[in-house]
């Protein structure tokens, strides 16, 4: 890999405007078209300019308010959510299940039209059940955002990823990306297959086979077999599956790791993680088998010296901060685009 090929292409081509945006909810990416991706990338980039003025704060949302509500535990997510509401003008009121009166037993359904009542416009949402938010989708007039449904999906993850790796290659369209990591458990890995695939990416996913979703598991103790024949293909895009991270990172032009989901794993689908690390910890090392250049990223939070080293993850290859630092803009995008871009 030269390092020319790894500087800023040109933007891909936009063929429908950010006015092409009709959806009142945003709850996975997996229907999204390139058109409505470039748009959230586009609607990003509008939001990037406005953060890094000298007061970084637009009239947009002015009157809207905002409700994040977390079954789970989260900083960065609702961090920037917070961060991206207020930039917009909008209220923002955070609410977490502990010290709610989901603590009391309160239903969800019960919850969410309470918090309709009091007059949210947009409601952020994470809950530990995968489609809890498209459940809250079907009973509120409320806007409805996922942020993040058990194992499920983690749509403005992947738009946050896609963003960033646009910032850095360009067009997204032939690159190839390998996800590492704790597949099975990733809501962030579901997403980016499919908003990285709508793009045109090579998605190659590496990990154990215990840690690689069913239906996608690879035939034979080597792996490398393609899920596009499996019986659930239906189920995610068809990407190439390695169970040998040496062999997966050849070629590769971005790299994400993730965390090893432990709250979500059942007893036994590791030996232990002495051995996860020594097989599947991306390290400076690995990395060189990657494309000279090559991006290295991680959804957070990381545990260091498991996944990812902390040399590498601290090095210049690592757009980890700029994940983080993307989401603002990126969420500000989707707030915007829900609240102003959808039909009446
Ligand atoms: N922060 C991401 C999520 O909420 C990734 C992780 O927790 O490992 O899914």
């Amino acid at each position: 890999m030269t390092q020319e090929k790894l500087a800023p292409a040109t933007a891909p081509a936009v063929t429908e405007t950010p006015r092409a945006w009709t959806r009142r909810h945003l709850l996975d990416v997996d229907d999204f078209a390139p058109a409505e991706l470039e748009a959230v990338m586009q609607t990003a980039d509008a939001m990037k300019e406005v953060l890094g003025r000298d007061v970084p704060r637009v009239p947009a949302l002015r009157g809207k308010t905002i409700v994040t509500l977390f079954y789970e535990a989260s900083t960065r997510t609702r961090a920037s959510f917070e961060l991206a509401g207020k930039a917009l003008g909008a209220d923002v009121i955070n609410i977490s299940a502990g010290g709610s009166s989901v603590e009391k037993g309160e239903s969800l359904i019960d919850t969410v039209r309470t918090l309709q009542a009091v007059g949210a416009g947009v409601l952020v949402m994470r809950h530990w059940a995968a489609g809890a938010p498209y459940l809250v989708a079907r009973h509120l007039q409320t806007a409805v955002i996922n942020a993040g449904d058990g194992a499920h999906a983690h749509p403005t993850q992947a738009l946050l990823d896609l963003y960033t790796i646009r910032n850095h290659l360009g067009d997204v369209q032939g690159r190839r990306v390998v996800i590492v990591g704790d597949i099975e458990h990733s809501r962030v890995a579901r997403s980016n297959i499919w908003s990285l695939s709508a793009m045109g990416a090579e998605v190659i996913i590496c990990a154990p086979a215990t840690l690689v979703p069913e239906g996608m598991r690879p035939a034979g103790p080597h792996g490398g077999r393609s899920n596009g024949d499996s019986s659930q293909a239906h189920a995610l895009p068809p990407v190439k599956v390695e169970t040998n991270l040496d062999r997966a990172l050849e070629n590769a032009e971005v790299v994400m790791t993730l965390r090893l989901q432990k709250e979500r794993m059942q007893a036994g689908l590791l030996p232990s993680l002495r051995e996860y690390a020594t097989l599947y910890q991306l390290n400076e090392e690995r990395m060189s088998r990657a494309r000279t250049g090559a991006l290295v990223m991680h959804p957070g939070p990381m545990n260091e010296g498991i996944e990812i080293s902390p040399g590498l993850a601290n090095s210049l290859q690592s757009v980890i901060e700029e994940q983080v630092t993307n989401g603002v803009a990126v969420r500000m995008a989707v707030l915007y685009l829900i609240v102003r871009g959808a039909k009446p």
